[in-house]
């Protein structure tokens, strides 16, 4: 009779999964209210719009579930129709998914895989790295600039002494809220290798004015756009990339066609008819970021300046950070922390509605007292 082996003699996974940590990017709120026994979170820990969607878009998600039994349409040609006005590009330059996070695995599937290499800043938006990771390509990074921006000249000498086969930018920058703006993208563009494909996560572009975004389209940039943050959809899983036919045609090939539900792609379809509540959404939170400097200041620990919507505080180690985060979400509070330096003594905190900034103040500021009496 054969011997069995449990540790081997059962189904394996290819080696690039077998060897991968077993680390998602981001723990959930939930998962952390669970670990402290229940109870609910206030959640400013994923940049989730505080102010949801609008009424209208509420209301024809609710009409759409008369038809959950059907599929999504996998084309998503309504919505597809919508965006190449909004956009003024043609619509096979529009792929939709469910939402970046889906989009950047395809991305990274498509033009890296298992024998390619990317290119990014070190501690940004983890969920790159980590499809990096899962499809077993080779990533380098250089850091980021000592005031907490992307070293976009850094990126460019690395991409040109090797060139990557994809480049990855967060612009505005998640965890650290910094931009470039448009003429210092458009010419750092235009210095990096042709056939480097440039990935620009544009996840809070919503929060911006348009011209203050890059506004080149060559052939080897892609720009991602979400529902998930001004809109207020982030539960329903969708969002959008810009690029050429060819990069889309090349998507097209591996995307999941029924990954993007028919309520969210009415949600979607129904956000883009309300500008005047997506106006009102970006001012209520540049109002919550001017409450947060204020309060960084009152504080002693500078609020960084961001053109999202959160806010990093700085407040000066990295165990000063951490524990802070303990100390907030002992107190039901959720927010995140940015892992590397420079940016490792900062705690990044979404803006929330009046009442909840009120008690992430009250919280915050029993937390500091906390510190220092610990510390003293
Ligand atoms: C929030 C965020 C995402 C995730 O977007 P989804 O469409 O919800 O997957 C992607 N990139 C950045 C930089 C983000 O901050």
């Amino acid at each position: 009779m054969n011997v069995v082996d449990p540790a081997r003699d059962v189904p394996q996974p290819v080696t690039i999964v077998g060897r991968a940590a077993a680390e998602t990017p981001f723990v959930g709120p939930e998962t952390l209210a669970r670990s402290r026994g229940g109870g609910e979170l206030i959640r400013l820990g994923a940049n989730e719009s505080a102010f949801g969607p609008a009424p209208a878009v509420f209301a024809a998600m609710v009409r759409s579930l008369s038809e959950i039994n059907w599929y999504g349409d996998p084309e998503h040609a309504e919505l597809r129709a919508a965006l190449a006005v909004v956009h003024g590009r043609p619509e096979n330059e529009i792929l939709v998914a469910s939402g970046i996070d889906d989009l950047l695995g395809l991305l990274v599937r498509a033009y890296v895989g298992a024998d390619g290499t990317a290119l990014a800043t070190d501690g940004s938006y983890a969920t790159f790295v980590y499809h990096v990771r899962g499809y077993g390509g080779r990533l380098a990074t250089v850091p980021y600039l000592s005031d907490g921006r992307v070293d976009l000249d850094s990126l460019a000498t690395a991409a040109r002494a090797n060139p990557p086969h994809l480049i990855y930018l967060a612009n505005p920058d998640n965890p650290s809220g910094s931009m470039h703006g448009r003429a210092v993208v458009d010419a750092w563009l235009a210095a990096l290798p042709p056939t480097s494909l440039v990935v620009l996560d544009e996840a809070y572009a919503d929060f911006l004015d348009p011209l203050e975004l890059s506004g080149a389209v060559p052939a080897n940039v892609v720009r991602t756009r979400t529902f998930s943050k001004a809109h207020g959809l982030a539960g329903a899983r969708i969002g959008y990339l810009l690029a050429a036919p060819a990069v889309v045609r090349a998507l097209e090939k591996i995307r999941h066609h029924f990954g993007v539900a028919r309520t969210a792609q009415a949600g979607a379809l129904a956000a883009l008819g309300e500008p005047a509540y997506l106006a009102s959404v970006v001012a209520r939170v540049a109002e919550g970021r001017a409450d947060y400097a204020a309060l960084g200041r009152r504080l002693g620990t500078p609020a960084q300046p961001s053109h999202t919507n959160f806010v990093c505080f700085d407040l000066g180690s990295q165990a000063r950070a951490e524990a802070a985060v303990r100390g907030l979400l002992a107190r039901g509070i959720f927010v995140r922390k940015p892992g590397r330096a420079p940016l490792s003594g900062w705690i990044r905190v979404s803006v929330g509605t009046p009442d909840q900034r009120e008690r992430f103040a009250a919280a915050y500021a029993e937390t500091l007292t906390d510190l220092s009496e610990s510390s003293s």
